[in-house]
């Protein structure tokens, strides 16, 4: 039985208004995050546990790397 409410995943997500279109975060987590043809990226939405360690560090990496701020990343906590 583990804590409720404790954080066990996460999702990378974008605002799609807010992307540029440059791809930066592609370079800074390319585990997560795909381009399209035009460079916008493409993001699962499916949650990454948070035990992954070095994922979890990429995205948070292209969180702090996005120029346009358009990235941010949710808790998924255990219910
Ligand atoms: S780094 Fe930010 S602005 Fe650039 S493509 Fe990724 S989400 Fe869009």
């Amino acid at each position: 039985m583990g804590v409720k409410g404790r954080v066990v995943a996460f999702v990378l997500r974008v605002d799609p208004i807010a992307c540029d279109g440059f791809g930066h975060c592609h370079e800074l987590a390319p585990e997560l995050v795909e381009m399209d043809e035009w460079g916008y990226p493409i993001i699962s939405s499916e949650p990454v546990a948070s035990i992954d360690a070095a994922v979890l560090k990429s995205a948070r990496l292209a969180v702090r790397g996005c120029p346009r701020q358009a990235l941010r990343l949710e808790r998924v906590k255990e219910s």
